[in-house]
């Protein structure tokens, strides 16, 4: 435990009277990040990876020495592993695009929970709508548990890929990586692992989660949008061809074709965004201060006492496990007879800002028979306070429809 307050660290909740705990959607930024990309601008901006005068180089180092950062909050072997994209969707996609329409056939099977994002779903619907390889789902139970028996049967020896999510941005489980990944390598398949909802709240290890790829976004993190990360082994990246073509990702170009350059910048086309890339070096920093220690403990008291308000209300059912433990922060709940849209505009207005609809998981509300949700998640950031005030909005909101 800590006496340091950390919201001082983020204007935006320094000069806002509203409750965000939104921060699964995106997270605050604190002033570290929002300065190091701004520092960029002001001080460093050349376009990096293109000029030999000295701004060029300087803008090629920022960018260069944040991957190296990446690499050591990940445990990755090399920077040549870490690929910076948009965001968690883009790197999804170009492992989808690159090596499985590259390694997939009609036979093959594509293993994925039934929990994942859309955009853990839709590159590999797309993959196998054009390889011809089977789409398998495995289906979880209501409170997001992935038996050994769905495990065992969803992968098997036909399966080539396994696509899972780490955290369920709906559910808040943490899913059983491992187990599945070792599962899927005895078949020979590669593993594809979605962090967006992990890298906040704890820390990751490629190597001990048994990750082929690992993918995650910056601004979920508290770092800048636009900028994300695919991790992904050396010698899978290497054999794999470019996502994009163009600019920077060249080591020769002829009218016949091109010579590609080595990783990490075959997959890097185009002008990179060097400014996010500092700033999310400098998120990764600033989690490191604050620490995986004190941000799960902290979480954990934030949605234990959330967990608890919600529980005293009949009419309130949370989604998902009844162990705040098992939730990561995230509290998905329905409220008998109130559509959750309504629920999250009553709740606007008492100034708590929380998700409302599908959270982008819709194959897993039907599968749960539930289809929208509200979702509270918490960072360590937020306030016993503030956890009252959304349970006492969430009391009221049946009494405030009339
Ligand atoms: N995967 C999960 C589990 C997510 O929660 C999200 C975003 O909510 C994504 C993927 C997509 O992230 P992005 O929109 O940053 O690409």
């Amino acid at each position: 435990m800590t006496d340091r307050n950390y919201r001082e660290d983020f204007p935006l909740l320094r000069n806002n009277d509203t409750a965000y705990i939104d921060n699964a959607a995106t997270a605050q930024k604190p002033q570290v990040v929002i300065d190091a990309e701004r520092e960029f601008y002001e001080k460093s901006n050349a376009n990096p990876l293109r000029g030999f005068y000295p701004l060029s180089l300087e803008a090629t180092e920022k960018y260069e020495s944040a991957r190296k950062v990446v690499r050591d909050f990940i445990h990755a072997d090399s920077e040549k592993e870490i690929i910076f994209t948009r965001n968690t969707t883009e790197s999804l996609n170009l492992v989808a695009y690159s090596y499985a329409l590259n390694n997939l056939k009609a036979g093959d099977e594509i293993a994925v929970t039934i929990m994942e994002h859309h955009s853990n779903m839709l590159p590999w619907q797309m993959a196998a709508r054009v390889t011809g390889a089977t789409l398998r789902y495995l289906d979880c139970e209501k409170d997001g548990t992935l038996t050994d028996e769905t495990i065992n049967s969803g992968i098997n020896e036909h399966t080539k890929l396994l696509a899972v999510g780490h955290v369920s941005n709906v559910l808040g489980c943490v899913n059983p990586v491992r187990k599945m990944a070792d599962r899927a390598h005895s078949f020979g398949a590669v593993v594809v692992v979605d962090g967006a909802q992990s890298t906040p709240h704890m820390a990751i290890d490629v190597h001990e989660l048994g990750a082929d790829f690992f993918a995650f976004s910056g601004h979920k993190l508290m770092g800048p949008m636009g900028i994300g990360v695919l991790y992904g082994r050396q010698e899978l990246l290497d054999a794999m061809p470019p996502f994009m073509s163009g600019g920077e990702m060249i080591d020769s170009v002829s009218r016949d074709g091109a010579v590609y350059a080595e990783l990490p910048h075959k997959f890097e086309a185009g002008t990179v965004n060097a400014a996010g890339a500092a700033g999310l070096a400098a998120a990764i920093g600033y989690i490191k201060e604050v620490g995986f220690d004190y941000i799960e403990k902290r979480e954990l008291e934030l949605t234990t006492r959330a967990m608890e308000g919600l529980a005293k209300l009949p009419h309130v059912h949370v989604i998902g496990s009844d162990k705040p433990e098992n939730h990561t922060g995230i509290v998905a709940f329905t409220i008998d007879n109130v559509h959750p849209h309504d629920v999250s505009e009553i709740m606007a207005a008492d100034g708590i800002d929380v998700r409302a609809g599908h959270h982008c998981a819709q194959p897993l509300l039907v599968h749960l028979g539930v289809y929208n949700t509200t979702r509270a998640s918490f960072m360590f950031y937020n306030t016993d306070e503030e956890v009252d005030a959304f349970v006492e909005s969430v009391a009221n909101v049946r009494r405030r429809m009339g």
